[in-house]
């Protein structure tokens, strides 16, 4: 969903269920690769405890709360994660997982409010000749005009998260 474990400043993980869905799609997909094989996103899976412990807790939570498979790993690697002392954020919009990994004292976040999205929202222009650049760039390579940034409008930013 336009969340790049690239731009992030700590260690990421993920399972491997995730990156069985995100086959089909190249913008994520390639995301993931790239993260992968800089070793800033690591893909785990969880522990069979952890798993079981998870669906036991979804049980327990009654029949509105409903985990597919890929949502219980992601789940139970963060209950892996939190008995190795580590503090994992869950980043998921989704209400099942929120639910039991509050159930289960694990922090999460939808991807909304976790503050990554901004980062492809944004663009760097040339307010003089209205040429678009990425990346770090001060000034642009034509005119030598200090860049500005604006807002990507939903239907470019749709576009570059599909
Ligand atoms: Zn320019």
């Amino acid at each position: 969903m336009g969340l790049d474990p690239l731009g992030l400043e700590f260690e990421s993980y993920s399972v491997p269920e995730v990156t069985e869905e995100l086959r089909q799609q190249t913008g994520p997909a390639y995301r993931l690769n790239a993260s992968t094989a800089s070793g800033k996103m690591k893909i785990q899976s969880p522990s069979k405890s952890s798993s079981s412990e998870v669906l036991e807790e979804a049980r327990a939570l009654g029949d509105k709360v409903v985990l597919s498979k890929t949502d219980t790993s992601v789940v139970a690697l963060a209950l892996d994660l939190s008995k190795e002392g580590k503090t994992p954020i869950i980043v998921s919009d989704d209400y099942a997982v929120q639910n039991v990994a509050e159930a289960l004292k694990l922090n999460y976040q939808s991807l909304a409010t976790f503050g990554i999205r901004q980062k492809f929202n944004w663009v760097l222009y040339c307010p003089a000749c209205f040429r678009k650049y990425s990346g770090e760039m001060q000034d642009c390579l034509v005119c030598g005009t200090k860049l500005k940034r604006k807002p990507i409008d939903k239907e470019a930013a749709r576009q570059r998260s599909s």
